[in-house]
């Protein structure tokens, strides 16, 4: 196996169990020590009163520095992470990420200014937020973005807040938004937090949308309808322009879930197929790693109906330098839906994407979008043998496979097949979704893995369903220090909490 395979496939977890840091404490330890005011200072007593003083100190571990440190290193060294190796989590999109982009991010100029600095004193930031919004748009093809909301989620809420703000305006008050039936979770959530009711349209057996349901239930109570394109299948929206006209000839919009923009980047733009608000995840396309809950950024980009309505305060470029020379302010759009984050995002992460976008440029760009779709649809073909293809047809960036027959012939299901992979030293795919595929594999090698790197991720497949065929694979994963959990108990009776008592 080649280098890159070996290093993808080496089990990286340790099978010892780490102790809790509860377990590690001592009485009386201690890892930092308040600075003391010197020998002739003041005393604590005099310092914080005693009635400003706890009774009983708080209950946490007491650990040297010492202890501490390795407690938290040993623990990191367990983790997976897409510095270590492939991430082929369908729809999510974790890739490696240049480290330039974070050596950017890290610049004492960008990461240690207060958010609340007055433009004179971040020209600098300005000039990235406005480059970046020109660049985005550029890309997509829209005429301008805010780029405040956190994530996805939040930028689709972001979206149909501007859609109602723009139907109020026209006097109008809708009540349905259509999506198709293979969207992403987050998409009903935000419609139904937005203020409207989902309609659910269904995909045909081209794993498109039916473009007859779809005809069916528009009319003028249609505030627009939510899109993934390519869809969660992994595929192109083949009727992409008829939908679009036949939304906006009943006066809807068009959003685009452009959560992962892998596929496209550099080719084809929302803008051109007639989108009029679209959302992007700039921690999967653009360079910021996300998981656990890390900081994202979900830009949204509209045409230019809808300008008016976007967020602010906007950075924007002066038309003339003012008198103090500054050449960038802040702007309130002069119908703003208003905020929807503290300050102006999260910044870092914008200016990670300013980086990747400027090192890679239009033909670098490009070159992704190609890479993406290349070792998706080699992995397609690779793997046809081994697993059923749903819709087997070229796809996108990502391609959704179907353990049913494997799960009738052995009884081992998707989750099972991704437990599997844990032990080959791989992240799994997604399982379970789509909704639409029986025991769904969602595969996104991304453009960042070698050719030695998605022959060792076909082969780990391989040997997986190798390990199913023999009736082994209920016991996976056997490399880890916690095997099999039961994982609708860990989500409905989740203990986030150590009783050190127990
Ligand atoms: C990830 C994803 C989202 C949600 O993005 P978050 O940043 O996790 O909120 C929405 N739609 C699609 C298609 C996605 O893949």
């Amino acid at each position: 196996m080649s280098a890159g395979g070996r290093a993808a496939s080496a089990p990286l977890v340790g099978r010892d169990s780490e102790p809790t840091i509860f377990e590690l404490s001592r009485p009386g330890r201690t890892s930092y020590q308040l600075p003391t005011t010197g020998l002739d200072g003041p005393g604590l007593e005099e310092l914080v009163p005693a009635e400003h003083r706890r009774a009983a100190p708080v209950p946490l571990a007491e650990v040297s520095e010492r202890d501490l440190v390795g407690h938290y290193t040993r623990l990191s060294h367990r983790q997976y992470s897409v510095d270590l190796g492939a991430y082929p989590l369908g729809s999510c999109t974790m890739k490696y990420n240049p480290k330039v982009c974070d050596a950017v991010a890290g610049l004492a100029g960008l990461a240690d200014v207060h958010p609340a600095a007055p433009a004179a004193l971040v020209q600098g930031w300005l000039w990235i937020l406005v480059e970046l919004e020109r660049g985005l748009c550029e890309l997509a093809g829209m005429a301008a973005a805010t780029l405040q909301p956190a994530a996805g989620a939040a930028g689709e809420l972001t979206g149909l807040l501007l859609m109602r703000a723009h139907e109020r305006a026209r006097g109008e008050r809708r009540r349905r938004v259509i999506i198709p039936d293979s969207a992403h979770g987050t998409n009903p959530a935000s419609v139904t937090l937005g203020g409207y009711e989902v309609t659910t349209v269904r995909s045909d057996e081209r794993g498109c949308v039916d473009v007859g349901a779809l005809r069916a239930v528009l009319d003028h109570d249609v505030a627009g309808m939510m899109l993934t394109n390519p869809n969660t299948l992994g595929l192109f929206e083949e009727d992409i322009v008829e939908i679009a006209d036949a939304v906006h000839e009943v006066g809807g919009l068009m959003y685009y879930d452009g959560a992962n923009l892998n596929a496209i980047l550099g080719i084809v733009r929302p803008g051109d197929m007639g989108f009029d608000i679209v959302h992007l995840n700039l921690h999967k396309t653009f360079a910021t790693p996300h998981g656990g809950g890390g900081p994202g950024a979900g830009p949204v980009l509209v045409a230019p109906h809808l300008v008016e309505f976007l967020p602010g305060p906007r950075p924007v470029r002066l038309a003339g330098p003012e008198q103090s020379g500054d050449r960038y302010g802040w702007a309130m759009p002069s119908r703003s839906i208003g905020r929807v984050h503290g300050w102006h995002g999260n910044a870092l992460v914008l200016a990670r994407a300013l980086a990747y976008i400027e090192v890679h440029g239009r033909d670098g760009l490009r070159r992704v979008a190609e890479r993406a779709v290349l070792n998706a649809n080699w992995l397609r073909r690779r793997l046809s043998g081994t697993f059923e293809v749903p819709f087997d047809r070229p796809c996108m960036h990502e391609v959704v496979f179907s353990a049913a027959g494997l799960r009738r012939r052995t009884g081992a299901t998707a989750l099972d097949m991704a437990k599997g992979l844990i032990d080959e030293g791989f992240h799994p795919p997604t399982v379970a979704f789509p909704l639409v595929v029986d025991n769904a594999l969602m595969v996104e090698p991304t453009e960042t893995e070698s050719y030695e790197t998605l022959v060792a991720l076909a082969e780990a497949f391989e040997r997986v369903v190798a390990r199913a065929e023999r009736g082994e694979l209920a016991e996976a994963p056997t490399t880890t220090p916690v095997r099999r959990v039961d994982e609708a108990r860990a989500a409905r009776m989740l203990v986030p909490t150590f009783d050190a008592r127990r």
